[in-house]
């Protein structure tokens, strides 16, 4: 993401006219960047070649360079968000009510398939959906055990076997059993070996054609990288799925490899994994996703636009600050109060880390039903400014870590702030992200300073 700004910076702070010149040293390190990413040298080369025709067409070189800027930006941009987004009004299965509706899942072993299960499954009851669990994973030690576990949890119905070896038969039994019971979305979980081997399979078209799912979903494990559109073809081959999960968004990998997954197999993501919880998980975006990927959701775009609507000297202060590696809770009040003062949260609030999930947390799971995401982001923002005004002018102006030593001031916050211990936890650990990003920004900077005075 960084190198995309500063390969963006670089080319325009060259004064020479060459434009030419200038979008091909631009597009060779936002192609590295990309292809670091884990996304496919094939796509590479063609986004590359569209990148550069725009941008070369309709002399664009006569804008001024700061509308350059924003131009080259937005055409990346769009050309990577055109890669993923399926453009269909709703890609996710829209099952129907009192009717049986079989979704199975499929994927290698570890890749998330019992713990997207019953996060799909939770995402279907709390629509009002009568769902049940069926494992059809007998091929692991322990499999019933783990699903039957997140099941209870989930308060979701389930089947399975401790006795029973073959999983075609617990599959067909499982769904017979629920459809019997009226149930109207049964989830097949499925077993995944630790290779692509001829048995898994075999085993999953058995499963598919007794079971005759609506719809098949393949789980993705965004960590494997350039692996994901070898994988994704394999699968495809044999149980031709509709959709897929991506999981384990929340780790390092920006999940540029699936790109790959999507365009091998022409097959939308719908929903991404977001952690082991069972709230964690998201309705895919093509937009934020993208975003991630290029890095636009950090915090140099923050400062764009914080700078477009705040009062300067106030920015100026914090973002001196920040750049040094500090940043207190007081620096995290003015910018929530930055925040509420830009009205319309969508494009901020994905620039600030935890803000997501605090808001998804609020209305009870991946995008909670009827409850609208943003008026939730706007109500973590303004309870965030009201615990911020029940602490002591020492404690906002220290890192937070005096909370850790003194427990007992976050039950007596929440209670001046009318709000739970909970949240009060959950803003010091998003303060904490916060103060992270600004360590790491200073780093970036003193490097980048460090590697000038060396020429
Ligand atoms: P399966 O073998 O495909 O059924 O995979 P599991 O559902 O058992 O998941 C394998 C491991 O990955 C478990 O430890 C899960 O808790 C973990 N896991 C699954 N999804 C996610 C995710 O989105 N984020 C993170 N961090 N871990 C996940
Ligand atoms: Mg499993």
């Amino acid at each position: 993401g960084k190198r995309i700004h500063n390969a963006v910076n670089n080319a325009l702070s060259d004064t020479e006219d060459d434009y030419t010149t200038t979008v091909d040293t631009m597009l060779k390190t936002i192609t590295t960047a990309l292809l670091q990413s884990d996304v496919n040298i094939r796509l590479v080369s063609s986004l590359r070649t569209n990148i550069r025709n725009e941008l070369l067409s309709n002399n664009k070189h006569n804008l001024p360079p700061s509308q350059r800027k924003k131009l080259i930006q937005k055409v990346v941009f769009d050309e990577l968000c055109n890669l993923v987004d399926c453009k269909e009004q709703d890609v996710i299965f829209q099952a129907k009510k009192k009717k049986a509706n079989v979704i199975m899942f499929v994927g290698l072993q570890g890749s998330g398939k019992t713990t997207s299960c019953t996060k799909l499954a939770v995402y279907y009851a709390k629509r009002g959906f009568k769902v049940g669990l069926v494992c059809a994973d007998t091929f692991r030690a322990g499999a019933f055990d783990q699903l039957k576990q997140n099941a209870i949890k989930a308060h979701i119905p389930f089947y399975g076997s401790y006795t029973e070896p073959n999983p075609v038969k617990v599959a067909s039994d499982g769904v017979a059993k629920f459809k019997k019971e009226k149930f109207e979305i049964i989830i097949v979980d499925t077993s995944g070996r630790h290779q692509q081997e001829e048995a898994l399979f075999q085993e999953m078209v058995e499963i598919s054609s007794v079971v005759q799912p609506n719809q098949t979903i393949m789980v993705l494990d965004a960590s494997i990288g350039q692996a994901a559109e070898q994988q994704a073809k394999a699968f495809k081959e044999s149980a031709n799925f509709g959709a897929i999960i991506l999981t384990k968004m929340d780790g390092h990998a920006k999940g540029g490899g699936a790109i790959s997954a999507v365009a091998a197999t022409n097959t939308p993501i719908i929903f991404i994994g977001t952690g082991e919880h069972m709230h964690d998980f998201e309705k895919f975006s093509p937009r934020s996703f993208i975003q991630k990927l290029l890095g636009l959701g950090d915090i140099e775009g923050f400062v764009d636009i914080l700078n477009s609507v705040t009062n300067k000297k106030d920015t100026q202060e914090m973002m001196e600050n920040f750049k040094k590696g500090k940043f207190t809770l007081l620096d995290f009040q003015k910018q929530m109060q930055t925040v509420m003062k830009m009205g319309p949260l969508s494009n901020v609030a994905q620039m600030i880390p935890g803000l997501n999930n605090a808001a998804q947390a609020m209305s009870g799971g991946a995008d909670g039903g009827n409850t609208d995401f943003m008026d939730n982001a706007s109500k973590v923002v303004k309870q965030s400014i009201y615990i911020m005004d029940s602490m002591t002018k020492k404690e906002l102006e220290s890192d937070g870590r005096c909370f850790i030593e003194e427990p007992s001031r976050i039950v007596r916050i929440a209670r001046g702030s009318g709000t739970s211990v909970f949240e009060v936890e959950m803003l010091l650990m998003q303060h904490q992200m916060m103060a992270k990003m600004s360590q790491s920004t200073a780093q970036n900077i003193q490097q980048q300073e460090a590697m000038k005075q060396m020429g």
